[in-house]
């Protein structure tokens, strides 16, 4: 059965109200009023077989009764009761079902949940919650919901995984003066989670960002290939950023790998902004529904005050739009409109003189100069100036500047006169903050926007090519043996097979044919217990570098198993690993945990200290394209150390983000296999001369 579009759950022409109430009070009681009197026009049909008439509308004693099969249906009845209104709504060919009710996963009612679900499915109707607030609609007047009002007007629409927050932004968006169009409750997302959503809320023609409030995806991918096709701006702010289950992870990477780092990833991925907290949320939500996307670099500040102006400096750099100084012949033809006394540098600094004209000229030439890619206006309020007027001409100035296309905030500081300023900017288009940060950081959301969504359309390398089926016989022949884990061998034995860059290694079983294998591999070398049952070889003294000759690698040997049995008495040695010494090179670790949310993912920090001691690391979901994975590397502290400090040439950087991908490819195809592996460390060489991965460590799922 095919589903339904969700179109009669957003736009339903009629609703029927199952559990309505003639009781003021009762949430069957709120809707049906909610309905009535913010305006909703379509038919709506309450069900109660007790009453004969609610607030004026005739009453129905069950859904079979009604005269037509609504678009929607909201329904209040107690939990114990709606898996036979699911039932009976699908009869009837109602295809949208907003479960306001409560009482059921969320209080470890799983199984009824699912029985309504594919109870609906059945007859292609979808579920949203239960346990929600409703959906408030304002281009539809549809307040379908217990929510006490529609929020302000605006241009975005806001999902919200909690019932009460979404009251309260309902509540908030006059105070703060940043509106909506929708606001959504997801509830338990039993059926329609957040992908299905963002999917119609981009098609939507009075929606123009997304805004949501995140508590956990269910399944993470599919949120990431929803916000990946849509081409709105999507902004989230994730609650709940403590780690989770990393207590018990077997690898380096499974300890690191919180669930905020992971989300933080994903969201990357996605081309997801992250709100960091709830005024953020609002702030930018409001330039992303307002403003075009930033496509170059060039921010211009304009300001009537120096102080404002170092202030929205400062944030440009914080926020990733560092200013530079506009061009000659910008500031020639700003100059004009300033005293001599003033700055045509960036920020513009006209003075305290500034004027309706000053401000009007400036604003118009700047949005309209090619150099300029963004503007912001900045704005003191003083005793000679009327900040509306001011508003007034940095509008007109846009208007009359015939350019569209590029985005400009404004930042009023002042008193009550700004702030009526500012909410009329805000209806006429031009998002407007009281402090100059806020400002900067709204442009700054529109230029990350803008960068997003190019990475996000870069493909990952294919699977094709691998040979799946060896790696799958190497770890099969450790399962049969009894083991969880791949030794050292085996490890980069499947890492090859991706094509990552591993140092020769052969096993030895006694002295001489270590010896042997040393010869033939060349010396230097370095020699390693191989055994299922010392994960940390070091740790129980079981790898020698740089073995230099005969004599050194029989003594390595002999020392190497006697330190293994002192570790770990019945330990199972499988032999010693004689590999090929790499060159020194910059340590990085790499490595893949799967996620209950989002499945295989990767990380990648630098070794030793930065990853022990500082947990510099950063995670992306697989599968990781080249563009991601050089993202990965700018996003660590350390980051300067792969650039080249101190005089050191740039570290292979691409290179590095070749096995990235391959690497990630390998944790996708083998996601039934790897549970957590890593490669530590990956030496990188100089731009050109690639990386070598010398320790590789595979941990494998428990299968049934
Ligand atoms: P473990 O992590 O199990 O203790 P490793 O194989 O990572 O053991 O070895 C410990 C350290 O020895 C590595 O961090 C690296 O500095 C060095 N090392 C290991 N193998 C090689 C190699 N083939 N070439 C150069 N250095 C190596
Ligand atoms: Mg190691």
């Amino acid at each position: 059965m095919k589903l339904d579009s969700l179109d009669g759950l957003m736009k339903p022409k009629s609703v029927a109200v199952v559990g309505a109430s003639a009781t003021p009070g009762k949430i069957g009681y709120t809707v049906i009023q909610n309905l009535q009197k913010d305006g909703y026009k379509g038919a709506v049909y309450p069900i109660n077989p007790n009453a004969t008439e609610i607030l004026g509308y005739k009453v129905y004693p069950n859904v079979t009764s009604i005269p037509e099969a609504a678009d929607a249906a909201i329904i209040t009845v107690p939990a114990k009761f709606c898996l036979d209104v699911v039932d009976e709504c699908g009869r009837k060919g109602i295809k949208n079902l907003i479960i306001i009710t409560s009482g059921f996963s969320e209080v470890g009612d799983k199984e009824l949940e699912e029985k309504m679900v594919e109870t609906a499915h059945k007859y292609g109707s979808r579920i949203l919650g239960p346990n929600i607030v409703g959906i408030c609609s304002n281009s539809e007047k549809f307040n379908g919901s217990f929510a006490p009002f529609l929020p302000l007007e605006g241009k975005s629409s806001l999902i919200s995984q909690s019932g009460a927050l979404l009251i309260a932004i309902d509540a908030s968006s006059y105070i703060r003066g940043v509106g909506f169009d929708k606001l959504i409750s997801i509830g338990n997302m039993a059926d329609i989670d957040f992908a299905d959503l963002v999917t119609w809320l981009d098609k939507d023609e009075n929606t123009s960002c997304i805004s949501m409030y995140v508590e956990g995806f269910k399944d993470g991918r599919t949120f990431i290939e929803a916000c990946q096709k849509a081409s709105k701006p999507i902004i989230a702010l994730k609650s709940g950023v403590s780690a989770h289950g990393a207590a018990a992870a077997a690898s380096h990477t499974g300890s690191l790998a919180g669930a905020a780092k992971v989300y933080g990833a994903a969201f990357q991925q996605a081309g997801v902004i992250q709100a960091a907290d709830l005024d953020d949320l609002f702030d930018r939500s409001l330039a992303l529904s307002l403003q075009p996307p930033m496509k170059g670099e060039n921010l211009l500040v304009l300001t009537n005050g120096g102080g404002v102006g170092v202030l929205a400096t400062d944030a440009a750099e914080k926020y990733g739009v560092p200013l530079k100084f506009a061009p000659a012949d910008v500031q020639a033809e700003l100059k004009k409109h300033m005293p001599e006394f003033g700055s045509a540098k960036n920020p513009v600094d006209m003075t305290g003189m500034a004027g309706n004209e000053w401000y009007y000229a400036t604003t118009k030439f700047s949005y309209a100069h090619k150099w300029v890619d963004g503007l912001v206006v900045l704005y003191c309020e003083t005793a000679m100036t009327n900040p509306l007027e001011i508003a007034q001409s940095i509008k007109k100035a846009v208007d009359d500047s015939g350019v569209k296309g590029k985005p400009v905030t404004v930042s009023f500081v002042g008193g009550e006169r700004s702030v009526n300023a500012m909410r009329w900017l805000v209806d006429h288009g031009i998002p407007a903050y009281g402090a100059p940060d806020l400002a900067i950081n709204a442009i700054a959301a529109l230029r990350e926007f803008y960068k997003m969504k190019e990475i996000v359309n870069e493909a990952p390398i294919s699977c094709e090519g691998f040979q799946y089926e060896q790696a799958v016989e190497i770890i099969n022949k450790a399962r049969t043996e009894g083991r969880d884990s791949l030794t050292e061998i085996e490890a980069k034995q499947v890492f090859s097979i991706y094509g990552l860059p591993v140092t020769a290694t052969e096993l030895a079983k006694t002295e001489d044919e270590a010896v042997a294998l040393a010869k033939k591999i060349g010396f230097p070398v370095v020699m390693k217990i191989v055994s299922p049952d010392i994960l940390h070889k070091s740790d129980a003294g079981g790898v020698k570098v740089n073995i230099k000759d005969e004599a050194a690698a029989r003594d390595a040997y002999q020392t190497i198993l006697k330190n293994a049995k002192a570790y770990k008495a019945n330990a199972n040695i499988h032999g010693i690993a004689v590999q090929e010494m790499a060159p020194w090179g910059t340590e990085v670790i790499l490595g893949s945990v799967n996620d209950p949310t989002f499945g295989p993912t990767m990380m990648f920090g630098l070794g030793g200290i930065f990853v022990e001691v500082l947990k510099d690391v950063t995670f992306r979901v697989a599968p990781v394209s080249q563009n991601q994975a050089l993202r990965m590397f700018s996003e660590i502290r350390g980051a300067p150390i792969l650039a080249g400090v101190r005089g050191e040439a740039p570290r292979d950087r691409e290179a590095l983000a070749d096995v990235i991908c391959r690497y990630s490819s390998m944790i996708i195809q083998l996601q039934d296999e790897i549970s957590e592996s890593d490669a530590n460390p990956v030496l990188v060489y100089e731009e050109g001369k690639g990386v070598k991965v010398v320790d590789a460590r595979i941990i494998l799922k428990k299968k049934a």
